[in-house]
């Protein structure tokens, strides 16, 4: 795990002051890095069945797909608003400054499915909490929500559990 952190590269006041962001590309961009995430990110759902995992845009889609073939299940995209094709269904979610919303395919999941979130960071857990509440509305039963990293203070790990949901992070951040 230490070795993992190493490759996060923080950007102190990004996007915005007091902000520091924790920058995965580093990770990413580390191809025995990389390939520990997944390793790590997978590891705990291979006893378990999944038939997809929920990858939220867009770092989520990096993680996610690679997640998916290790599980050998599939994937499905949940996006930002006007960006999937098909019928989609949205769940508006509160950010800091007014709201957003997001999107999955009305017919991406069917009712049962056993679906995983993958995301590369929970914060406030606004944006998984909206992602759950999405996989919930099409019937899907949520497996667990992974991330490489959780900034436990902002409160979102304890916010998806108190929702039943089972949370697993690789690494996590004191502070913002
Ligand atoms: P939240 O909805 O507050 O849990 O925020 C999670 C989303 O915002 C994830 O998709 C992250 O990629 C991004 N995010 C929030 N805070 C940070 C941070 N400090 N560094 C990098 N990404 C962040």
């Amino acid at each position: 795990m230490e070795n993992l952190k190493k490759l996060i590269r923080t950007i102190p006041d990004y996007p915005k002051p007091g902000i520091m962001f924790r920058d995965i590309t580093t990770l990413l961009g580390d191809s025995q890095g990389l390939k520990a995430a997944i390793t790590r990110l997978a590891e705990p759902y291979r006893t378990e069945p999944v038939d997809a995992v929920a990858g939220i845009e867009a770092r989520g889609f990096i993680l996610g797909g690679a997640v998916a073939d290790r599980l050998g299940c599939g994937f499905v995209p949940i996006r930002k608003k006007g960006k999937l094709p098909w019928k989609t269904i949205g769940q508006e979610y509160t950010l800091e400054y007014g709201v957003d919303q997001i999107e999955v395919h009305a017919d991406a999941i069917t009712q049962g499915q056993r679906i995983l979130i993958i995301d590369d960071l929970i914060a406030t857990g606004g944006t998984a909490e909206a992602a759950a509440k999405l996989i919930r509305r099409t019937g899907g039963d949520i497996v667990g929500a992974a991330f490489v990293i959780d900034l436990p203070e902002l409160g979102g790990t304890k916010l998806l559990e108190l929702q039943g949901i089972k949370v697993r992070s690789l690494m996590s951040f004191e502070g913002h």
